[in-house]
């Protein structure tokens, strides 16, 4: 094999090893128990020192760009990242804290680049009820705090609306970091950073998981299904009940959305058994 070529796959088993995944990908590859011993787990055990932080679509990109001779001497394995993540689900004992250490000081995407916070989520850790977001914007991104921003208040207003407080839900977004001047998250980016929040939401096992906007909604829901139409109906995500409904800094610029986003979580109270206002 040749150094770049082992440089690849070091850094694919560095990138499976960091989402706690190394198992699963041995067991996909096929790889024997002698095999895996004398090949794979050596250069697993040594990837901190050769980590190179690239996610699986920035290598597939690499890979592409090189000559053919050089690709077609890579065997990369074929995975499909919603099968690939699903395995995240299920790390025995994984916390938010051990989650918040293997972020560490990530630069596994480009959006590290102008962050000055990781903005990993905050509130109560054995939460009934998640709002997923999108990413942080500029108050965020300086007080390293999810939803302080207009468009905080505004989702602190709906909580409290709701009869809870802040600190009796648990608020995170797709993206840790914040996109340059507010712009969506990248596809790349988001599959790059999304298992971390798979595994926020296999930890605190909520009842229900509101996703706010279209970009929390391709993260848990699919790439291809429309919130507006999607909105207000009881979905899943790996068995949690999911309502997707719009992000509040859409409210923010189209106020008459409001009555919508009011219906969908009464929805979201009936079924966590919270008292409904009677006025609404
Ligand atoms: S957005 Fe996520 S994957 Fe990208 S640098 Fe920040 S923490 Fe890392």
């Amino acid at each position: 094999m040749t150094p770049e070529a082992r440089a690849n796959v070091e850094a694919w088993l560095a990138y499976f090893a960091d989402l706690k995944i190394s198992p699963f990908y041995l067991n996909r590859a096929v790889v024997s128990k002698n095999e895996a011993e004398s090949e794979v787990l050596p250069a697993t055990t040594a990837a901190p020192s050769i980590y190179i932080p690239m996610s699986p679509a920035a290598m597939r990109a690499k890979l592409q760009a090189s000559s053919p001779a050089a690709s077609s001497a890579i065997p990369l394995p074929v995975i499909k990242p919603a099968s690939l993540f699903e395995e995240t689900a299920r790390i025995d004992g994984d916390s938010l804290e051990r989650i918040r250490e293997d972020i560490g000081d990530c630069k596994r995407c480009r959006l590290c680049q102008q962050r000055n916070s990781i903005v990993f989520g905050a509130g109560n850790a054995h939460a009934q009820l998640v709002f997923v977001g999108e990413g942080p914007g500029r108050d965020e991104d300086i007080q390293g705090l999810p939803f302080v921003g207009r468009a905080g208040k505004l989702l602190t207003q709906m909580i409290e609306a709701m009869g809870l407080k802040r600190d009796d839900v648990y608020i995170c977004n797709v993206v840790k970091c914040r996109p340059p001047e507010n712009r969506a998250p990248e596809p790349d980016e988001m599959e790059t950073c999304s298992p971390f929040l798979y595994r926020q939401l296999a930890v605190i096992q909520p009842k229900v998981v509101v996703c706010l906007g279209a970009i929390a909604f391709q993260a848990l829901y699919g790439a291809k299904q429309s919130i507006s139409r999607l909105r207000g109906q009881w979905l899943e995500f790996r068995g949690i009940p999911m309502m997707a409904t719009y992000h509040p800094a859409y409210l923010l610029r189209n106020p008459n959305a409001k009555g919508e986003v009011w219906d969908d979580l009464k929805k979201v109270m009936a079924h966590l058994g919270l008292k409904i206002p009677s006025r609404s």
